[in-house]
């Protein structure tokens, strides 16, 4: 009798786990759409972080604004919603249940994994080589740059991008493994036309930021947590990333190198290693008086040491998929994310995952590929939800038309940036070709063309041609009459093609 009362209360019982984008937008839509079904959202993190003010700047481009929330507002939204603030520390998938960290057990129907990701650290351990990722790690991060001369950053992606480019008032060596910066999203001509900003003075902080700002403080009895959400665009605005200098940029980079090793004072004291000074100035740091000077050095690939306040490691993410894999058989990609369908489902029976901790397995559009990004988190939270409620009331359901198009806007070096499709010629080997028109200081644009059709773009500055290459792409309309015309600055393609 007990058992079948407890069957009878599983029924669309719905468990969500992570407290990201990913999981609150899949726990909302599911307490949308089941408003007689409960919904818990179990989540590590103190806030939650939700999505508001949801903008679809054309078909395919979307753009929001994100809350960190306390759980209430969300149940209060949401009645069927009961957020628990708890690390789940087991699952049991044959028995359908998870368990948490306070030994609470949580029998689900349908459960959804949204538990994000984790920075992967060149190195664990070492006091001064941190990662950023959340709210804490980014105090103190702030905290360490107040007295900071010298930070040395290790990455070439979205992270160390935005940060090389914010960091004020101290010598930034940055350090990259690619031949040209930010090589997850730019050619090495974007990247060309990016450089000129790193040495310019920087404009002004806007008086006003559109966004939402996040909360630097920890609540009370929080402080030091490790799994918080993930920040996201904007996650610097708003923040004081000024170390003592006087000065805004001063960053030296370092191209096709890895951390080789990292020596603390006392080890770099005893053995007879030349620590070279930042480009531009005269002294050479070797092993007598002014090498002590650095708390920490970094042997480079390339044969060369510097001495640093602190490395960041800005070097990817590692999915969070620990507590999880114990005693459960999940088909987990090379990139250590959970595999999922077309359907969001991995590969046990009634689990889902969304997010950061996910590896899309399915064959994806020739147009999409899969970044761990915010808006895909949204995406695959939204669209998750949708699976597994169609599968509780097995209905049919198509996949959404958001992964038809991989697109993507955001901000590096104070200038808009649109990414469309394949836009650095992804997957395509030698079968395609660019078409670029450049203006410097004011905006980059290439086109990535195949068989005469537009397959990618990728958009910097002002350009106002997102919403006409977006429906060349989407349409895949024969191009190959107009040429290098596509990109004529004296034609408005978008009357063209209107
Ligand atoms: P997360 O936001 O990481 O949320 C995971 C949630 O799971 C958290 O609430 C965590 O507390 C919880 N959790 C973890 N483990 C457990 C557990 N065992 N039990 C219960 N709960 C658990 N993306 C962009 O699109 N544009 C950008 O400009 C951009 N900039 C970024 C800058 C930084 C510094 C960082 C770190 C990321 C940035 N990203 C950016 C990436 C983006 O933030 C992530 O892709 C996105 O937030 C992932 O959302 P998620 O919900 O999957 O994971």
């Amino acid at each position: 009798m007990a058992e079948s009362r407890e069957a009878e209360a599983m029924k669309g019982r719905f468990v969500v786990v992570g407290g990201g984008i990913a999981g609150v937008t899949c726990a909302e839509q599911l307490a949308a759409q089941f408003p007689s079904h409960k919904v818990y959202l179990i989540t590590a993190s103190p806030l939650i972080k939700a999505v508001t003010n949801l903008r679809q700047v054309s078909r395919a481009l979307e753009e929001f604004d994100v809350e960190e929330q306390g759980g209430s507002e969300l149940e209060r939204l949401y009645p069927n919603i009961s957020v628990v603030q708890s690390p789940v520390t087991e699952l049991r998938s044959q028995e359908q249940k998870v368990i948490t960290e306070e030994g609470a057990e949580f029998l689900y129907n349908k459960l959804c994994l949204c538990a994000g990701a984790r920075p992967k650290l060149i190195v664990g351990g070492n006091p001064y080589v941190l990662g950023i990722r959340d709210t804490d790690s980014v105090r103190d991060f702030q905290r360490r740059l107040t007295d900071a001369r010298r930070v040395l950053i290790v990455g070439n992606g979205g992270i160390a991008l935005e940060l090389v480019y914010e960091l004020e008032g101290c010598q930034v060596i940055w350090a990259i493994k690619d031949k040209a910066i930010g090589n997850t999203f730019f050619d090495a001509g974007a990247a060309e036309f990016l450089i000129d900003q790193l040495k310019a003075e920087k404009p002004l902080a806007p008086p006003t930021c559109k966004r939402t700002k996040y909360t630097t403080e920890s609540p009370p009895g929080r402080e030091g947590s490790s799994m918080g959400s993930a920040l996201g665009p904007d996650w610097h605005e708003g923040l004081d990333l000024k170390a003592k200098g006087a000065y805004s940029h001063r960053v030296q980079i370092e191209t096709q190198c890895e951390v080789e090793r990292i020596l603390l004072q006392e080890e770099f004291a005893q053995l007879n290693i030349t620590a070279l000074p930042f480009q531009g100035e005269e002294t050479v740091e070797s092993d007598s008086a002014s090498s002590s000077d650095w708390p920490v050095y970094v042997q480079l690939t390339n044969g060369k040491t510097y001495g640093c306040d602190f490395i960041v490691s800005a070097t990817g993410v590692v999915p969070n998929m620990e507590p999880f894999i114990r005693g459960n058989q999940f088909d987990v990609a090379e990139d250590g994310g959970v595999r999922v369908n077309d359907h969001m489902a991995t590969s046990l029976p009634n689990i889902y995952a969304a997010g950061d901790i996910c590896t899309a397995s399915w064959t994806p559009s020739a147009l999409w590929q899969q970044m761990r990004l915010w808006t895909q988190a949204r995406q695959m939270g939204w669209y998750a939800a949708k699976c597994m409620g169609a599968e509780l009331l097995q209905q049919p359901i198509e996949m959404d038309f958001c992964f038809e198009l991989f697109a993507h806007v955001t901000k590096f070096f104070n200038y808009k940036v649109i990414l469309l499709g394949k836009y650095n010629g992804q997957g395509l080997g030698r079968e395609h070709e660019l078409l670029l028109r450049c203006t410097r200081g004011h905006e980059y644009v290439k086109l990535v063309m195949q068989g005469g059709r537009m397959v990618g773009a990728l958009l910097i500055g002002d350009t106002d041609l997102e919403e006409t290459f977006e429906n060349l792409i989407l349409n895949q309309t024969d191009l190959s009459s107009y040429g290098e015309r596509l990109l004529d600055p004296n034609i408005d393609i978008e009357d063209y093609f209107d």
